[in-house]
């Protein structure tokens, strides 16, 4: 950092100060443990890795030798019964740095498909092999998105189609976390494209197998420590056990869609494990976007109160103190938010008016624009890459992006409340 820079001795670097509503004793140790490492082991490196814009990997070792990457950090949020630890977690890891984040947070995504999906023998298959093991770490991969079916998940070109015992599959994946480098790719194909979200399967399939390859690697604008790439799967043949859930399950969802189809009706629509597996991840995927608030609020407060300009602290002025305070205000709402769909989620409450989208809606639009405001509250030092401000802003960005645009969310929301009248037809 520049000799000149005007900062407090440790600018936002404060303990969670979340009201700990519905956290157990349990959950709150397990929470400040997942800080304490983001503050010490993660923030340090989040520059470096930014830079580097490779997949972290020593990182990644640190934090499987104390268990924060693995399947006992899996069970631990599991066990949870509220459902807050794991986005208490997330916003803890995220704060600490985003890109970063997602490099210990990526497998989850394969491991969540999997749960949501697999048998319960292909669960315990499939999930720890995600992880491995301190000394030998594995990766997972979710892969939905395609070159020509990004928000429109119904549109998948991937195919898989039944040869003998096995499937074979053949397409192209973009935007892939963990893309061609993972351990375990789940891959979303269509069985029958004429079925829109209904035709879809997942497969699991592993390292090496013939026909699954890396294609280009995505340079990015942040989230630059995660790896992201596109995956090919050229004439890729895996047995029927890796078809998750099993063949029976398949068969009977796709005879009640074609039957729908028969009779014109609309229920069920959108319904599809994939579909099932985004929502429940989106209050998840909304706290990371609040960790990174957090982080550039903090980072902007501290900086107010130091910083003088006109003979006083720049926080006596009420339009940077007023900017402060709807900073903190809309940072507890989307948190919030994402805490009561991660309630119901794991209370199996239906989300009736969307209530997963609203939560990454909300908390990805805060992300935004708390880091922009960030950056202007610190001025020339906010632009500047000696300080992280513009790394958080930059990284905020995708939570608009992923997991559904900002404006999937909205059609989502929109589509709850009205009962689906908000659908051109
Ligand atoms: C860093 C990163 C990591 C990712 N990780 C993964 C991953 O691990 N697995 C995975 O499967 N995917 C992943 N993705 C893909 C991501 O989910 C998609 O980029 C996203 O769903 C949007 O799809 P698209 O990029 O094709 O945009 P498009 O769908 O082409 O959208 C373009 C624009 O049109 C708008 N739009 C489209 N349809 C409508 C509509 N009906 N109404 C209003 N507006 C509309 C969109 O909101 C957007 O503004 C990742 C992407 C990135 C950048």
């Amino acid at each position: 950092m520049a000799a000149s820079a005007p900062l407090p001795a440790s600018p936002g670097s404060g303990a969670p100060a979340v009201v700990p509503i519905g956290l157990s004793e349990e959950s709150l140790a397990v929470r400040d443990w997942v800080h304490d490492f983001a503050a010490r082991v993660i923030r340090p490196a989040a520059a470096e890795w930014d830079e580097r814009e490779e997949t972290p990997w020593p990182i990644l070792q640190e934090a499987a030798k104390v268990g924060l990457y693995g399947i006992d950090m899996l069970q631990t949020m599991h066990a949870d019964q509220t459902g807050l630890l794991m986005a208490a977690v997330n916003e803890e890891l995220f704060w600490g740095d985003a890109g970063i984040g997602l490099a210990i947070f990526g497998s989850h995504l394969a491991s969540a498909g999997i749960f949501a999906t697999g048998t319960p023998e292909q669960i315990v298959q499939w999930i720890p092999r995600c992880y491995g093991s301190p000394g030998d770490i594995h990766l997972g991969a979710y892969a939905i998105t395609e070159p020509d079916s990004g928000s429109d998940v119904g549109s998948l070109r991937t195919r898989a189609r039944r040869d003998g015992d096995d499937w074979v599959i053949d397409g192209n994946k973009c935007f892939i976390t963990n893309g061609g480098i993972a351990d375990v790719h789940v891959i979303v194909a269509t069985v029958d494209p004429s079925l829109g979200h209904a035709g879809h399967a997942s497969f699991v399939i592993d390292k090496g197998t013939p026909g699954l390859s890396m294609g280009a690697k995505h340079h990015k604008l942040g989230l630059r420590a995660s790896h992201t790439a596109e995956v090919v799967l050229e004439g890729v043949r895996v047995p029927s056990e890796n078809l998750l859930g099993g063949e029976e399950r398949l068969e009977g969802r796709m005879a009640r869609a074609r039957e729908r189809a028969r009779t014109g009706t609309l229920e069920e629509r959108g319904s599809s494990s994939a579909l099932r597996t985004l929502e429940l991840s989106r209050p998840i995927v909304g706290a990371q976007a609040v960790g990174i608030a957090r982080a550039a609020y903090e980072y902007a407060l501290d900086y107010a109160m130091t910083r003088v300009q006109f003979g006083r602290p720049i926080i006596t002025n009420q339009g940077i103190a007023f900017t402060l305070a709807d900073m903190c205000t809309e940072i507890d709402a989307a948190r919030l938010l994402c805490w009561r769909a991660a309630y119901m989620g794991r209370a199996g409450h239906p989300f009736a008016r969307a209530e997963g989208s609203m939560a990454k809606l909300k908390a990805g639009e805060v992300a935004n624009w708390v880091t922009d405001q960030a950056i202007s509250i610190l001025g020339g030092w906010g632009y500047v890459r000696d300080l992280p401000v513009q790394r958080w802003h930059r990284d905020a960005k995708i939570y608009t992006i992923f997991e559904g645009t900002r404006e999937i969310q909205r059609r989502v929301i929109a589509r709850a409340i009205s009962g689906g009248a908000s659908e051109p037809r």
